[in-house]
């Protein structure tokens, strides 16, 4: 059989997204369904397969011959293992070889933010880059870094991890265990959790109002939803958390030089402004010469790490 599609898959914290890829990275058919904290792997695998890949239409159930993953996490090249994902909580999980067994195709796995940044390079908004970062903004903040046009990922594995560059001393708690991290003031989950402070201390704030309108708990999409409607505070939260990002993006290109950065993710998709915003402050900051077209929006949108994932998948099995 020909490799015209590949299957890739986005397993995120709360959704697992999938799409058919075809060899010039275009989607041919992609959908979402949610994801859960299974008490052990086997338990996801029977999920994954009676539940995710059945969604695939009949047109698509033959037609390709190769899967790609990206999933959060620490993810050994080598042995294809999930050191540890926090999406997931796995652990040392062979979730590769397991897969194989269960559906007989070949997959590749991969982190997810090395494959946002691998396909926005091969299709994306930094396609003629030589050397290029992506920050990926969802509940967290990942990264990945491009350098002589190939995935750098650092002497540990652990390159591109923007999110966790302290900017406060002593600052506020971040998921990975330690203090004042860039994703502990700017990640998805840190917006919600300003909005939910000002809820806290006002009750008629509009991150109150909107979360009884809509039923929801207070999140980043409810700034979302307050930016939007031209609330003051909504716009000063999303003005505060570019400013933040800006000052780290202008500290990576002054170490780094790279030719763009590409940002992407859940929070951009839903409020692309922030990529404005960071441009303005990223132009005071820096003392690049050229600050032209340097800070970019993703153009993949929700399929980055999918359509990534499907190249690496074309290249390394
Ligand atoms: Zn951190």
């Amino acid at each position: 059989m020909d490799n015209k599609y590949v299957l890739g898959i986005d397993i995120g914290g709360t959704k697992i997204r999938l799409g058919i890829v075809d060899s010039n990275g275009d989607v041919k058919w992609g959908t979402s369904k949610s994801n859960y904290n299974f008490d052990s792997v086997s338990e996801w695998i029977n999920y994954f397969t009676n539940n995710i890949l059945t969604q695939i239409p009949d047109e698509y159930t033959t037609s390709y011959t190769k899967i790609g993953i990206g999933t959060a996490g620490w993810i050994d090249e080598e042995s294809n293992l999930i050191i540890h994902s926090p999406n997931t909580n796995w652990q040392n999980v062979d979730l590769k070889s397991l897969l194989e067994k269960e559906i007989n195709i070949p997959i590749s796995i991969i982190n997810d933010c090395s494959a946002a940044v691998i396909g926005e390079h091969t299709y994306g908004a930094i396609t003629d880059c030589t050397n290029a970062l992506g920050i990926f903004i969802g509940t967290g903040i990942g990264g990945g870094i491009i350098l002589n046009n190939n995935l750098y990922q650092g002497s540990q594995g652990f390159a591109g991890e923007i999110g966790h560059t302290i900017i406060v001393e002593d600052g506020n708690l971040c998921e990975c265990g330690r203090k004042g991290c860039l994703e502990a003031y700017c990640g998805g989950k840190a917006i919600g959790k300003i909005a939910k402070n000002i809820a806290s201390i006002d009750n008629n704030s509009v991150f109150n109002l909107l979360a009884a309108k809509t039923n929801k708990q207070i999140t980043a999409e409810t700034v979302s939803m307050a930016y939007y409607e031209n609330n003051e505070e909504a716009v000063d939260i999303i003005k505060e958390i570019s400013n933040k990002l800006a000052i780290s993006i202008t500290n990576f290109f002054n170490i780094f030089d790279p030719d763009a950065v590409v940002i992407g993710g859940g929070v951009v998709d839903g409020i692309p402004e922030i990529v404005n915003y960071i441009d303005n402050y990223f132009k005071d900051l820096s003392i690049t010469e050229n600050k032209h077209n340097k800070i970019r929006k993703g153009k993949l949108n929700e399929n980055m790490v999918l359509v990534g994932a499907s190249i690496v998948a074309r290249n390394v099995i």
